[in-house]
């Protein structure tokens, strides 16, 4: 490759960074709790619409300085969500191929986004051959897995480099309780958690980490016992973008305070009842860290505690407008959500 070519690529990825603001710090309002703060950090307001676009940024960057992508290679990832959507975003701006490896039931509006976004879809019957065939289409191809799996925590500059911890802990210097008690997050690749726990200990903070997780999911159960590292067949989470049935080679579960089980249906019902607080929709996995928050929030109250907590607004609703957002498809989904809205509704109004 040359190396005029690898030094305009990755101008390009940080010229599209510079050009960027950073993510807001929302404040939510806990009317009922008056020495506890609960801020989102919106991850929505990202170029590609989630916090997927960082990642996406960072593979990238990676990939480029490992020499793994050139002028000609074949960018592939196993992704049917946000990843691919962000990934096919910057193999774009890169004047490169970009093909996403999903399962043949993905809906329509996301495979949708990807080709918005110039990326080509190369649909499999049997979901868990995702990793594989992408593999193989890169063998194939000549070209490069980006594997989000396996390099999300690596990718990442954990110490710093306006990384999601260095932004929040920044962007937390003027109020009444600039270290936040907790900050929690979801997992997916786990590489979120990654970055936010070594860059806690790192600074020396005394901020602890929690992730919340779908009960449907296998990283809360290795949390508990490394042992555990499958779910059994066809036991899955319903919240996009979290909760995975293998425990991935980017969960670093040692930086892990604590992890706090969610309901599929307490996470779709938090997620409406802060709809309506922000009046716009956001995704079920903010739902998810919403309802891990309220639990933290009860037993800092409970102990007469004051202190802030911060999570993260993941992505918007838009992309789910024909599943969570959607009357008909709630109904049938057979999740009990209702209960979880009530609950949820009063902690913030
Ligand atoms: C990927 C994703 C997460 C989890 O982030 P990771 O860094 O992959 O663990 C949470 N919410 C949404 C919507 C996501 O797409």
């Amino acid at each position: 490759m040359t190396r005029a070519w690898l030094a305009e690529a990755v101008r390009r990825i940080e010229a599209d960074y510079n050009r960027s603001a950073d993510t807001h710090l929302i404040q939510v309002d806990l009317p009922h709790h008056d020495g506890i703060q609960l801020y989102l950090k919106d991850e929505s307001s990202h170029p590609t619409g989630s916090l997927k676009h960082r990642l996406a940024r960072s593979l990238f960057l990676y990939a480029l300085c490992n020499e793994w992508i050139g002028p000609d290679t074949c960018v592939i990832e196993a992704s049917s969500g946000s990843t691919a959507v962000s990934e096919a975003y910057f193999a774009k701006m890169l004047g490169l191929r970009f093909i996403a490896v999903v399962p043949a039931a993905t809906a329509a509006p996301k495979l949708d986004a990807i080709r918005f976004h110039g990326g080509e879809i190369h649909a499999v019957d049997d979901p868990r051959t995702v990793y594989d065939v992408a593999q193989r289409l890169a063998r194939e191809t000549g070209g490069h897995y980006l594997d989000q799996f396996t390099y999300a925590e690596r990718a990442t500059d954990w110490r710093g480099n306006n990384n999601i911890a260095e932004s929040i802990f920044a962007q937390m210097a003027e109020e009444e309780h600039p270290v936040p008690a907790w900050i929690v997050c979801g997992a997916g690749t786990g590489g979120t958690s990654a970055t936010i726990g070594r860059f806690i200990r790192y600074r020396r903070y005394a901020t602890q980490l929690c992730v919340a997780d779908p009960v449907n999911s296998i990283f809360h159960r290795h949390y508990a016992d490394r042992a555990a590292v499958a779910l059994p067949e066809g036991c899955a989470s319903r919240i996009e973008g979290i909760g995975r049935p293998r425990v991935e080679p980017s969960f670093v579960p040692g930086v892990i305070d604590r992890m706090i089980p969610v309901e599929d249906g307490d996470s779709l019902g938090a997620m409406r009842a802060l709809g309506q607080v922000l009046g716009r929709r956001v995704g079920g996995s903010t739902g998810t860290n919403l309802w891990a928050c309220a639990q933290l929030i009860r037993e800092m109250a409970a102990r007469g505690e004051r202190g802030s907590i911060v999570t993260l607004l993941c992505d918007g609703g838009d992309r789910y407008g024909c599943t969570y957002h959607d009357p008909a498809w709630l109904a049938e989904s057979g999740l009990a959500w209702a209960r979880g809205e009530a609950e949820m509704a009063g902690l913030l109004g």
